[in-house]
């Protein structure tokens, strides 16, 4: 096995944008309070459903934050879950920060999320 390059904010965006379109699927919901958004997958690279409830949460910024759980999975299994979870909130908040210096980025993504809620 090969070790895998260190992840960069452009790698990170990469695999979002991969997870996003080749094995994800995205429905708008109410949600429990205290969540804004879930994603559960049944096998390790299976395909993730993901939640967002838009009353709560920007829709981008959630679905960004489920896709950086799925493609960070194996990265961040040596932490627990609460420590993943703040690694995922700090990267959310890098990673959505450059896509919106992006009008290009930002078409990308709006596109991509509109897409998966047609289907
Ligand atoms: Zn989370």
């Amino acid at each position: 096995m090969t070790a895998r390059a260190p992840w960069t904010l452009d790698a990170l965006e990469r695999a979002c944008r991969k997870v996003l379109t080749e094995r994800s699927s995205l429905k708008l919901k109410a949600l429990p309070l205290s969540r804004s958004a879930d994603c559960e997958w049944v096998e390790p690279d299976g395909h993730a459903r993901m939640r967002v409830d838009p009353h709560e949460v920007g829709l981008r910024t959630g679905v960004v934050h489920e896709l950086l759980h799925v493609a960070l999975n194996d990265t961040l299994s040596a932490f627990d879950e609460d420590m993943a979870e703040e690694i995922i909130c700090a990267f959310e908040v890098r990673l959505n920060t450059r896509i919106a210096l992006s009008k290009r980025r930002v078409a990308w993504w709006r596109k991509a999320v509109s897409g998966k809620l047609k289907k």
